[in-house]
């Protein structure tokens, strides 16, 4: 059936490749890949010889037009380089135009690793989210953070090893000190996750930046402070008082 498909590829392990997506890229007319070195290997892995074009939400106007003038008799399938299409990937104008020209829009769900990393982490999941990679200067990664440092909800960012441990550094600053994990290479050979307070994690991680692809997964702020002890002193005083 002619439309676009949004296929969620493996963020790691080939075998997390759903029967159904494999089936999507071995029917459709066209695949509409971030990078066709990347996406050729998963391709041969389901045994798909389907024709792929590059994409990309900055790619020319002309190249979105006209692979949604295609949905209208063809199939156009949309796979990224890792995971779930559209999440810190290339994809949401694509959908936008597709529904915008009234074709049809359907998905394939599967990995991403935000949710993979944020159910590793034993943090409350009932309010999450999702900050994708911080800002690589100073000043904005600081603006981002104080921006969200009064939500009561566990946040989730993309990271790279190399700016792990200063990153880490700069949620502790502007979040407060907070419980974290950091999970690295998840569905891989590698796979792990690291606990600790975000300041301890940051200075793991100074000496001996981390290989490979990572998500930092960090908690809810905390109840309020503990009363000083002036207050806590003066509320047993008038708790005593009231002593029969
Ligand atoms: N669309 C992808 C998804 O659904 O997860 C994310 C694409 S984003 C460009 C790539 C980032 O995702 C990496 O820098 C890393 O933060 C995270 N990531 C992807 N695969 C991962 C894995 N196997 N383990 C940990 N993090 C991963």
């Amino acid at each position: 059936e002619p439309g676009l498909y949004i296929v969620a590829g493996p963020i790691g392990n080939l075998g997390d490749l759903t029967p159904r997506a494999a089936e999507v890229l071995r029917l459709a007319d066209v695949v509409a890949v971030e990078d066709t070195r990347v996406s050729a290997r998963l391709l041969r892995h389901a045994g798909s010889d389907r024709p792929m074009i590059p994409y990309h939400d900055h790619s020319a106007e002309g190249v979105r037009a006209r692979l949604v003038e295609r949905m209208a008799a063809e199939s156009v399938a949309l796979l990224s380089d890792a995971g779930t299409p559209l999440i810190s990937d290339p994809g949401y104008k694509l959908v936008r135009d597709a529904r915008a020209a009234g074709r049809k829009v359907t998905t394939l769900p599967g990995p991403s690793a935000a949710i993979a990393a944020l159910t590793l982490s034993g943090l409350p999941t009932d309010r999450f989210l999702f900050m994708g990679f911080l800002p690589a200067k100073a000043k904005a990664r600081g603006d981002a953070l104080d921006e969200v440092a009064a939500l009561r909800a566990t946040l989730v960012f993309y990271e790279s090893g190399p700016r792990l441990s200063e990153s880490l550094a700069a949620m502790a600053e502007h979040l407060g000190d907070r419980e974290a994990t950091v999970s690295r290479e998840i569905s891989k050979a590698f796979e792990e996750t690291a606990t600790g307070m975000l300041t301890t994690l940051s200075a793991r991680y100074a000496d001996a930046p981390p290989k490979g692809e990572i998500v930092v997964i960090v908690g809810p702020p905390g109840e309020a402070p503990p009363a000083s002890a002036e207050d806590a002193d003066a509320a047993l005083r008038e708790a005593l008082e009231r002593l029969p």
